[in-house]
């Protein structure tokens, strides 16, 4: 839609994606078909071609999935973007897109658990490399990551469960100045307090299974280009994108299709051969939660700030950490970079005492369920080193940046001072 870039996040959250036309249905359809009828061979024909556009197999593209992608792609202010099944599918694909066999990336160290698991284990099964950076290191430090076969970095904006803060002009840079795309993980912040294309990213990922969907019901996430990077210039290294698809009849990405090389061939060639499409229902699902994300992100954001500075007065506690707070270190890089400062709604701390303390809090906690999941309406809290962590040993979860004691709080949308009592009933036990 052409005139969302004019319009503001709320209305775009609401509206964006689906402009009915006279007598279409005001809410946009579930288009429960795989599949879609044409006149005559020769229009079908074109579509395999890439000759036109149009949609011929679910498995490549649906309308209700791309109504719900060009909202995301609004929200974000990018030129295309595509659903995935999940966050998962959504990292694989933004890093397979442009790497090979025999190539290299770069990330952040302090990333979500499962997508470190995607690109230290088996990406390598791939034969594509990674090397993990401390996102807090110098530009120089961590430029010393790249290789001549180096395709991409990338980080995210606010880490899982580590709550690092990505400084994305910084990391932008180093990308740039190696000739490669920077990749940044957006979920955490959702584009209502960060886009990180305003500060140089290139493509952005969701696990929209988070707040994005914000109800826990389900999976799923997205790609969005942001458009600005020149594959061209740099032709060298990507000639996936540059050089002619052999599946395509000789086809390139760069020449054929512009700015939208990227998601294209994400779309006709690994979602074609891969097949992680979202299910067109998890996509009116997620839209439903796309129409409220801008009246839910900031009372997260909220209620996280009040159960945070709670926390930091009890003298239970031994720590808190969240961008919200001064003694946060990356409070100025949160305020640059977050809408008014707003990081997400999830909190970590730990408690005075052994890792039992932890555990003992969280097992009397009434109102805050144990959940693996987190980033949804209900108050759920995760405590890493005995579930999502539990493999690794106290010095690992050091090194993953993972504290033994660290509990993951996610706050949800409920009346903040229930959260507290719950909290403080819990602690008091
Ligand atoms: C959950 C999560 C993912 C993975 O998403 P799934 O939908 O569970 O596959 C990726 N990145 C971040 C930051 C997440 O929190």
């Amino acid at each position: 839609m052409e005139n969302n870039k004019k319009q503001n996040l709320e209305t775009i959250c609401v509206q964006a994606g689906w402009a009915p036309k006279n007598g279409e249905p005001r809410v946009l359809p579930i288009y429960q078909s795989t599949t879609f009828k044409y006149d005559n061979t020769e229009q079908m024909a074109d579509l395999f071609d890439l000759k036109a556009s149009g949609y011929f197999y679910t498995r490549l593209q649906n309308p209700t999935n791309d109504a719900v992608a060009a909202k995301i792609t609004a929200l974000e202010g990018g030129v295309a973007g595509m659903l995935t099944s999940s966050g998962q599918a959504a990292s694989f694909y933004a890093i397979f897109n442009i790497c090979e066999a025999g190539d290299h990336f770069v990330s952040s160290s302090t990333i979500y658990g499962g997508t470190f698991n995607l690109f230290a284990v088996t990406m390598k099964k791939f034969g594509i490399d990674c090397t993990f950076v401390d996102p807090d290191a110098s530009e120089e430090e961590i430029a010393k990551a790249f290789r001549p076969n180096t395709k991409a970095l990338f980080g995210e904006t606010i880490a899982n469960p580590v709550l690092s803060v990505l400084d994305i002009e910084k990391f932008a840079r180093i990308a740039h100045s190696h000739g490669v795309p920077l990749i940044v993980d957006n979920t955490f912040p959702t584009p209502i307090n960060c886009r990180p294309f305003e500060f140089g990213a290139d493509i952005v990922t969701h696990a929209t299974t988070k707040y994005m969907d914000g109800h826990a019901s389900n999976v799923g996430g997205c790609i969005v280009d942001s458009g600005n990077f020149d594959w061209e210039a740099h032709k060298d290294k990507f000639p996936g994108l540059t050089e002619p698809d052999p599946s395509y009849h000789g086809l390139a990405y760069t020449k054929a299709f512009g700015k939208n090389a990227y998601i294209t061939k994400a779309t006709v060639q690994l979602m074609r051969d891969l097949g992680s499409i979202q299910a067109p229902q998890n996509a009116f699902l997620l839209n439903l939660g796309l129409e409220s994300l801008h009246l839910r992100v900031p009372r997260h954001c909220e209620n996280a700030q009040k159960v945070a500075e709670y926390l930091e007065k009890n003298d239970k506690v031994a720590w808190v950490n969240y961008s919200g707070l001064k003694s946060s270190k990356y409070h100025a890089l949160a305020q640059k970079q977050f809408t008014n400062g707003q990081s997400c709604g999830v909190v970590t701390f730990g408690l005075k005492g052994d890792r039992e303390r932890a555990i003992r809090f969280m097992d009397n906690l009434k109102l805050a369920c144990i959940v693996t999941h987190v980033a949804d309406a209900r108050t759920c809290v995760l405590h890493p080193a005995s579930h999502t962590h539990r493999q690794l040993s106290d010095e690992q979860l050091i090194e993953a940046g993972v504290r033994p004691d660290l509990i993951r709080f996610s706050v949800g949308i409920e009346n903040v001072n229930d959260i507290i009592a719950d909290i403080e009933q819990a602690l008091e036990k």
